[in-house]
C-alpha cells in the first residue's frame, strides 16, 4: 500500500523534529529550569491530507501506529484534516472546489483543471510532551 510509504516519511520527520528539539532543550548542564527528565515525544500530530492523494484517514491512522513503534512518535494521536480538490476553469479562470461526479466549472460550466490544491500531504503541527515548551513545530514532507 502507498500509505505505508507516505507515513514512513511522517513518522521519520517526527522523531527527527522531537529528537532535535530535545537536543535543543539540552543545552549546558546545570542550568535552572532545565529539570527535564525521559525523553520528549510527540503526543498529536497534525496531518494536512489533499483528498486527490486518496489516502484513506483509517489506513493512515493504522500505518502510523504499526510504523511509530521505538520512535519517538510512538503513541502519538494522528489528526488528519483533509482539503478538498480545487479546480481551475480553463474557460473563465474561475477556481472553485471539485463537484461529486463533476470537474466542470460551477458558473460557466467550461472544463476544469486540477490545481495544486488538493494533492498536499504533510506534517502541519506536532505536540509534543516533556519538552522546553509545548512547541508546534512545522515541517513540510
Ligand atoms: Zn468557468
Amino acid at each position: 500500500m502507498h500509505e505505508a510509504s507516505a507515513v514512513e516519511a511522517v513518522v521519520r520527520i517526527v522523531d527527527q523534529e522531537v529528537r532535535r528539539l530535545d537536543a535543543a532543550s539540552a543545552g549546558p548542564a546545570g542550568i535552572e529550569g532545565n529539570a527535564s527528565t525521559g525523553e520528549t515525544r510527540a503526543t498529536k500530530v497534525r496531518l494536512v491530507v489533499g483528498e486527490g492523494t486518496g489516502h484513506m484517514e483509517a489506513s493512515l491512522v493504522f500505518y502510523f501506529a504499526v510504523l511509530a513503534k521505538g520512535t519517538r512518535a510512538e503513541g502519538a494521536e494522528l489528526l488528519v484534516r483533509y482539503v478538498k480538490p480545487r479546480l481551475r476553469c480553463s474557460a473563465c479562470d474561475q477556481s472553485f472546489e471539485r463537484q461529486r461526479f463533476s470537474f466542470n466549472c460551477p458558473s460557466c460550466g467550461g472544463p476544469g483543471e486540477m490545481t495544486k490544491i488538493g494533492s498536499e500531504f504533510y506534517v502541519d503541527t506536532i505536540d509534543v510532551e516533556n519538552g522546553p515548551d509545548p512547541a508546534a513545530l512545522s515541517q513540510a514532507v
